[in-house]
């Protein structure tokens, strides 16, 4: 008798839990379904994924523009890391802070063994650059802001830090030209100083007009170009 119930105690037990179970498992499918779903539809729609595309970054496929010169920094680990960004919210824009260099020599000192940074462009005095780090990889330019943005280093004649107007028409041009190809708004245009409150760059913190002016003159190329 004693086991019987037991029995009929366990059997009732099981049928009482696996009914509420099994009303779970159907209203998490209930869930789940229709997000795996609009997963996969969103997967097959291009226009819907992030607009900014990894593998075809400054590759064969998609070549930059010529004023663009390849001078790219082998991997150690530090300067360039080799890792790939993790998505792209914008451009950090920043002055090297060594008064008279070259866009050359600042390039080979990310490539020194005893340097820890590294950004994706730097603009010389006569406004020429230099892509110093693959497009796809994180430079090491912009403390936590690697992960997600571009990095843009700009030489300057003296301790102001003010840009030559060589360097600062070719900075409309080329923040012009990523914002468009990657379809980045102007307003993820940012300063070093926005992401950590350094003084860099130095002359557009100190006189924020000519930073705003600046970045007045990329909105107005994007506008010329789309009309
Ligand atoms: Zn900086």
């Amino acid at each position: 008798m004693g086991s019987k119930a037991e029995d009929k105690d366990g059997v009732l037990t099981d049928v009482s839990s696996s009914q509420p179970k099994k009303k779970r498992w159907g209203f998490l499918l209930f869930l789940i379904l229709p997000l795996l779903a609009a997963a996969v539809w969103g997967l097959t729609r291009p226009e819907l994924m992030s607009a900014f595309d990894f593998s075809s970054l400054g590759g064969e496929e998609d070549p930059l523009p010529s004023w663009i010169q390849r001078a790219v920094i082998p991997v150690d680990g530090v300067s360039r890391r080799g890792e790939k960004l993790e998505g792209l919210t914008g451009i950090v824009i920043h002055y090297v802070g060594n008064p008279g260099t070259t866009a050359r020599q600042n390039r080979n000192w990310y490539a020194d063994p005893e340097s820890e940074v590294s950004s994706h462009f730097i603009i010389g005095l006569k406004g020429e650059v230099l892509l110093c780090v693959p497009l796809d990889e994180k430079s090491s330019a912009s403390n936590h802001a690697n992960a997600t943005t571009l990095s843009v280093e700009v030489c300057h004649p003296d301790e102001t830090g003010q840009f030559t107007k060589a360097s600062e028409d070719r900075l409309v041009e080329l923040l012009a030209y990523l914002c468009r190809r990657y379809d980045l708004p102007v307003s993820g245009i940012i300063r070093h100083y926005d992401v950590t409150g350094k003084n860099c760059p130095k002359y557009y913190v100190e006189h924020e007009e000519a930073y705003l002016a600046m970045k007045k003159r990329v909105r107005a190329a994007l506008e010329e170009e789309a009309s």
